[in-house]
């Protein structure tokens, strides 16, 4: 089944820049996918589209069956939460919050009571080792740590697809390690990954490598056949 499927698609911003042009993609259920190329070849634009945070200018994005460009912001919002977790270099994570808090505002949107929120968000940091760091706040944990919180967060929703922009580019070699293990877990258990990276090292761990430039796909490793 086809999680992420883009034809013919653009995103131009005012001003004539062009950030993705006329791209044809499609990724099945189940892949772990490498999103490569350098800074500015359009791949945090793509994840944006893909994410349903942003609407393509032109050609179509299908996420989970859905074009992307033709649902309101509200069903976009509804879309993101049932099907989508996110991962940044930076974390996002709240500051003054402790690591259950910050994990259970991943259902926030999700509409499930406060009380199962907290409960789930413990499962989900249990699963990310993390069950002893529970109340603890982001500056009294370490980089990797932080990032596993947010993939707790990303993950207690139980998405189909989870999207990571250089998920390890703030992390040491070991940390990063750990992060990438998590990955490849989530993989094997059925999830859809997209991780745009910088590392060509993790790339080449990956089953598939989308490589951009200039905002179009340039080479494409091909569907992980087992996958499909
Ligand atoms: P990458 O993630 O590969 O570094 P981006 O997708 O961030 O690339 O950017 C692709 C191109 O689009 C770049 O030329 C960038 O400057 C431009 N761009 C990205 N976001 C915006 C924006 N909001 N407004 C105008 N131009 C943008």
């Amino acid at each position: 089944m086809t999680v992420i499927e883009l034809r013919a698609a653009g995103k131009s911003y005012p001003g004539g820049v062009h950030a993705l042009r006329n791209v044809d993609l499609r990724v099945g259920r189940g892949e772990l996918v490498a999103i490569v190329g350098p800074s500015g070849s359009g791949k945090s634009t793509l994840l944006n589209l893909i994410g349903t945070l942003d609407r393509p200018t032109s050609g179509t994005v299908r996420v989970a069956g859905h074009d992307v460009g033709a649902l309101s912001d509200s069903r976009l919002s509804a879309l993101r939460a049932r099907h989508i977790g996110f991962v940044f270099q930076h974390f996002h994570l709240s500051p003054g919050r402790d690591a259950v808090d910050n994990v259970a505002d991943g259902l926030l949107y999700a509409g499930v009571p406060l009380k199962e929120r907290r409960s789930r968000a413990r499962a989900a940091l249990e699963r990310v080792r993390l069950g002893h760091r529970l109340s603890h706040r982001p500056s009294e944990l370490s980089g990797g740590e932080k990032q596993r919180v947010a993939i707790a967060r990303a993950l207690v929703g139980e998405p189909d697809l989870l999207l990571a922009d250089e998920p390890t580019g703030a992390l040491d070699t070991a940390s990063g390690g750990i992060v990438m293990q998590l990955v490849h877990e989530l993989h094997a258990m059925g999830t859809t990954i997209c991780v745009i990276t910088h590392d060509q090292e993790i790339a080449a761990s990956l089953p598939r490598r989308i490589r951009f430039r200039d905002g179009a796909v340039v080479s494409d490793s091909g569907s992980d056949e087992a996958a499909s």
